[in-house]
């Protein structure tokens, strides 16, 4: 699914990650672009609610839903779980996520029992489903590595906002990690790991994203999903393609 995705043609723009439900809410309608230029991308949902307003979408939304590490510590483990399973079974979604670790600020990391318990059973069901995986993952890509073996078992994983450095996408690639790294506006900010990605990795391993609305840049105050041109365009000077 994602290699189709990974030509990174102006002409069929493609939104790795973003969260429709949040946007809608905030009044950020799906990019409409003329002169035959189609869209898609992929949206995270997580929870009920926003999976609810999410699954009316239009086709051109690849619907997600996941457990988020950062809402570990207030998830109902059972219930979202559940709801997760019941999704898979109904082939309502063509990924699970945003899944992972984030041990970004002390709060975040002071649920991590509950952040690798939310991992592993959604990890779990995107095996038993064989069902590409989502991956959200701040200051904790020793993580990924522990569980390299399984995650080498699923058709595809995203790691979406991936912060490098290259030699460790590249190594989760070596452990035969079906993986694709997507990245947003986190190239204008010139952080020296996700540049480095941008350039070095290999070229169809790469995907541009939004994270609409989030990860928007000083001054901003939300992420546009029509920011995604903008962004393709930064990957691709910095892969000197313009
Ligand atoms: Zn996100």
């Amino acid at each position: 699914m994602l290699e189709k995705f990974s030509k990174k043609d102006k002409k069929n723009l493609f939104d790795a990650h973003f969260h429709y439900a949040v946007c809608k809410e905030n009044g950020i309608d799906l990019p409409d672009f003329q002169d035959g230029i189609t869209w898609s991308g992929i949206s995270c949902a997580h929870s009920k609610a926003e999976f609810e307003i999410q699954s009316k979408a239009p086709q051109n939304v690849i619907q997600s839903y996941g457990m988020h590490p950062q809402n570990a510590a207030n998830e109902n483990i059972k219930e979202s779980s559940d709801f997760l399973e019941n999704l898979l079974e109904g082939k309502k979604i063509s990924f699970i996520g945003e899944a992972g670790f984030d041990y970004f600020t002390s709060e975040f990391r002071e649920a991590e029992n509950q952040q690798e318990e939310i991992w592993n059973i959604q990890l779990d069901l995107a095996l038993k489903y064989n069902i590409p995986l989502v991956v959200h993952c701040r200051k904790a890509n020793h993580k990924l590595f522990e569980y390299s073996k399984k995650l080498s078992q699923l058709p595809e994983v995203l790691f979406h906002s991936f912060m490098g450095p290259p030699v460790e996408a590249q190594s989760l690639l070596n452990h035969g990690i079906n993986a694709y790294f997507s990245f947003g506006k986190q190239v204008f900010n010139g952080n020296k790991k996700v540049i480095a990605c941008v350039k070095e990795l290999p070229f169809e391993r790469i995907l541009s994203e939004t994270d609409a609305p989030f990860q928007f840049l000083k001054g901003e105050e939300y992420t546009d999903l029509n920011d995604i041109t903008i962004i393709l365009d930064e990957i691709l000077r910095c892969r000197e393609i313009l």
